[in-house]
């Protein structure tokens, strides 16, 4: 299967790549998440000349949802001739601020030896326009395959996916009974096979003190103090626990392979920024302080085990610590997710990784999370793995970019894995 796939994707190298140029020149910046009916309209037209159906599907109600940024998604599907499974390539249209830092255009989607560069590049209209590409070699190569392609642009991805993914699993796009096999093209490098994602819970603290003046700090009560106290537990018991923790999730870098915390603010008492006044700071005892975290956690963490685990700590300074008083708000979470190595889209991916690139693929899983939450827990869909060309590191970097060689291979992968799970029926 190798070689026609590649020599027939080959010759589409100056196509694949005007694709990524193409779909890079179109901002749908996210927020505010301009354009995705541009980017929609835009993939169909392409996919309906290559005999997809296309769906467009606003996702009304969804965060951000509004007449002057609505929430486009596509849904493209192509019939083979006979019946069996469906393979669905999901990439998200969206891509995050520009940042400081370029010495290219970010929209320009500028060619250099063998790079593509512009917002996005790599995460990921490369991944997307190498799926479009692969589906394309691969139904013209196999015009009797059994089973269903289907290619979806969708919203959101990099603000949580509500607008997106979620939005159409709640609309039973990702039904098992309709699609059986989700290949997402994320930037996870060519020769690996992403099965999953770590969990997120993020809240906020608050600890509660009582304003007094600053003179005389015993007649009020530190709210900061006693924030002060909450981090000295986490340094003393929480993060001693959490770094003790292993997992079976091949979870990459190295040192992503455990739970993590990060805090992500704190602020206590006054208003930091006083604009361009020069006057000095009132004397007071502040009487709040709030801190917000964003812990990462494994498949083996229960969602009710990472609460309490705060919560417990906090019980025990409330115990332990004359006025200690605090409130935790839950901001959100995200349930971990991993597919089993062995089941068919994942074992299919890394087959045909090792036929291409000659060598075994690797088996990882992501220390952030991405759209295989919403397949697997809204669509109770297992089987997605993350694939697509690309360097994880690039993505929301300046001077992004996407290899055309890394495309060509990955596009290669992603055919022969269609060749794999829907074989030609007229043998
Ligand atoms: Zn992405």
């Amino acid at each position: 299967m190798r070689k026609p796939f590649h020599a027939a994707i080959k010759e589409r190298r100056d196509d694949l790549i005007s694709l990524t140029q193409d779909l890079i020149k179109i901002p749908t910046l996210n927020p505010p998440g301009t354009n995705y009916r541009l980017i929609c309209e835009y993939l169909n037209d392409r996919l309906s000349q290559s005999g997809f159906e296309t769906q467009f599907v606003r996702a009304e109600g969804a965060p951000g949802d509004c007449d002057i940024y609505p929430r486009w998604n596509i849904v493209a599907r192509h019939e083979g001739r006979f019946k069996g499974d469906c393979v669905h390539f999901n990439s998200h249209t969206d891509v995050v601020e520009v940042g400081a830092g370029w010495t290219r255009d970010p929209f320009g989607g500028e060619l250099h030896e063998g790079k593509i560069y512009g917002r996005g590049a790599c995460d990921m209209k490369g991944g997307l326009a190498a799926s479009i590409i692969a589906a394309e070699v691969f139904i013209d190569l196999n015009p009797n395959y059994c089973g269903a392609i289907e290619i979806s642009g969708t919203a959101d991805e990099e603000s949580g996916g509500y607008g997106g993914v979620a939005y159409l699993a709640e609309k039973g796009f990702f039904d098992p009974k309709r699609v059986q096999h989700v290949i997402i093209p994320e930037p996870l490098n060519k020769d690996r096979v992403c099965l999953g994602h770590r969990g997120g819970w993020w809240a906020e603290i608050e600890t509660f003190g009582e304003i007094a003046h600053g003179s005389m700090p015993f007649l009020g009560d530190c709210a900061v103090r006693h924030m002060g106290a909450v981090l000295e537990k986490f340094e003393s018991d929480l993060y001693p626990a959490m770094k003790a923790r292993t997992t079976e999730m091949p979870v990459v870098p190295e040192g992503a392979r455990t739970s993590t915390m990060n805090i992500n603010s704190i602020h206590g008492g006054q208003a930091e920024d006083r604009g361009d006044s020069s006057a000095l700071p009132s004397h007071c005892v502040p009487d709040s302080c709030r801190i917000v975290i964003d812990r990462r956690f494994l498949v083996e963490e229960p969602l009710e085990d990472v609460r309490a685990e705060v919560t417990n700590l906090l019980e025990d300074l409330k115990n332990d610590r004359p006025k200690f008083e605090y409130a935790l708000r839950e901001l959100n979470h995200v349930l971990p997710s991993m597919t089993d190595k062995d089941g068919p889209v994942a074992a299919t991916v890394a087959e045909a990784i090792e036929e291409v690139m000659g060598k075994p693929a690797e088996f990882v899983a992501s220390p952030g999370t991405y759209d295989q939450k919403h397949i697997d827990r809204i669509g109770k869909l297992e089987n997605c793995v993350a694939y697509g060309p690309g360097v994880l590191e690039l993505a929301h970097k300046p001077d992004e970019w996407i290899g055309v060689d890394d495309m060509i291979d990955s596009a290669t992968v992603m055919a022969s894995s269609l060749a794999k799970l829907l074989p030609d029926g007229s043998n």
